[in-house]
């Protein structure tokens, strides 16, 4: 059973006691309070919006479908948080996901608060149409707690520009007259949506990684070079050899990471293989992602599953079960599919001494405790996988101004919005003994908690 977002938030807070630059303005007394109001505002949801969709199949009968779209936390601005289209999508597990939204718009100083949506269905069992009545009804039900400056939903698992751009259209239609373009973001560029916006989040998440093993600044290396942790010591390994990865996930996270790093001119990086929901491709020699993600594109994202389809696809590799990709002896795996891929009946297994989480919450919280003290580096989903609701944001700002910037100014806008928050974070990390996820979630919460305070919410 994972650990609960919520949970570790009251954890960070409860230790956060012992922080003194921690609301340090207060008296002791006055600061356990604080401390426990925050416990209250940020382990629990502001609003949790539930609903079935009634919808007709194509067949004629009718489904009612379980829908939620939760609202965290919106101490630093609007709800904000992708919809998720998955049959595991359940309650908790959304306002989890919203929890997460909230600190990892507050780590990125993002000026929104965290929400998230879900649907519980499989979307490759629904036709186009079906799909199309599904987010139709999903607008007509959360309408009202939706909006521009209230909640901005944006694609998620199972979700893209197509489901944006319908609910997009039906926030309009029920909202004549009033601004819409910032309702929605992950639309399509046609309808508003932002350049780059597609691959931010899979080339934020290899900016993380590039950060670590290439860009990380010379005034931090002493700093690294002195700390005796084990997970220094693989970053200055890894910095001064050509290193090995494997990316679970070719989605629109791991193919948009893997091709990055394919392209990479500044890590020597070799992708020995990579995984979707059927099967593992590996070759020692490295695969061929250009022809994957070609390969893929053609046919509804999967990867070859065969001889034959391999042949077509004019990749070597040699095809393993899905589970395999998690277990290589590599120096880095993405996790870029689901979460919970790592659990504790697994992780014994996972060799890999840095994991970088493109997904949201892929390694389970107790599996999480035991690479922190094997001395793996978990780059954790709220500083790794930003990068979609970055551009998320410079979306909204360009449908608030209708001007709309080029390809090349969102990536490197988005560049220095990660840049400029893991300039903070990992000194800070590679200062203490906490895990880069406790930093991570300490920075975010001290930030929110700082701003409540000032807004005089706490008493
Ligand atoms: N679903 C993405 C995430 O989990 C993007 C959210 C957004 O753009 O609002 O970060």
């Amino acid at each position: 059973m994972a650990k609960q977002t919520t949970d570790v938030i009251k954890e960070s807070l409860n230790d956060l006691l012992d922080e003194p630059l921690f609301l340090s303005e207060l008296k002791n007394e006055d600061r356990v309070k604080a401390i426990q109001s925050l416990i209250t505002i940020l382990s629990t949801p502001n609003h949790i919006h539930k609903a079935y969709l009634r919808i007709a199949r194509d067949n004629g009968v009718i489904e009612r479908i379980p829908a939620f779209r939760m609202q965290h936390n919106d101490t630093l601005g609007p709800y904000k948080g992708g919809i998720r289209f998955h049959e595991s999508v359940n309650e908790k597990e959304v306002v989890n996901l919203a929890a997460l939204m909230t600190l990892k718009n507050a780590l990125h100083e993002v000026p929104f608060g965290g929400g998230k949506g879900g649907v519980a269905i499989n979307p490759r069992e629904y036709s186009t149409k079906e799909l199309y009545q599904i987010c139709k009804k999903y607008v007509h039900y959360f309408n009202e707690v939706l909006g521009p400056d209230k909640d901005i939903p944006a694609p998620d698992v199972g979700t893209s520009a197509r489901e944006m751009d319908w609910m997009m259209s039906e926030y309009k239609d029920i909202h004549y007259g009033k601004p819409y373009l910032g309702s929605f973001t992950g639309k399509s560029v046609l309808n508003g949506g932002s350049l780059g916006r597609k691959e931010a989040t899979g080339k934020g998440v290899y900016y993380t990684l590039r950060y670590l093993l290439h860009d990380y600044p010379e005034e931090h290396h002493e700093q690294l070079s002195q700390s005796a942790t084990r997970q220094a010591a693989t970053v200055l390994e890894c910095r001064n050899r050509p290193i090995t990865l494997a990316v679970q996930g070719f989605g629109n996270v791991g193919s948009v990471m893997a091709s990055e790093a394919y392209r990479c001119q500044y890590i020597n990086n070799t992708i020995i293989a990579v995984s979707d929901r059927n099967i593992t491709l590996y070759n020692s020699n490295g695969m061929d992602i250009p022809a994957l993600a070609k390969f893929a594109a053609a046919n509804q994202g999967d990867l070859p599953i065969n001889q034959e389809q391999l042949l077509e696809a004019g990749v070597q590799a040699d095809i393993l079960d899905r589970e395999a990709i998690l277990y290589f002896d590599v120096d880095v795996l993405v996790l870029a599919a689901l979460e919970d891929q790592i659990r504790v009946d697994n992780v014994d297994r996972v060799k890999a001494p840095i994991i970088v989480e493109g997904a949201n919450a892929p390694i389970a919280g107790e599996a999480d405790d035991i690479l922190a003290d094997r001395g793996t580096l978990v780059i954790p989903d709220i500083l790794a996988n930003a990068g979609g609701v970055i551009v998320s944001y410079f979306e909204w700002l360009q449908g608030r101004e209708t001007q709309y910037y080029t390809e090349s100014e969102i990536f490197e806008q988005l560049h220095k919005k990660m840049e400029s928050t893991m300039k903070k974070i990992y000194p800070l990390y590679f200062g203490t003994d906490k895990s880069l996820r406790q930093t991570c979630f300490d920075h975010a919460i001290m930030r929110i908690s700082t701003i409540l305070y000032a807004q005089g919410k706490l008493f």
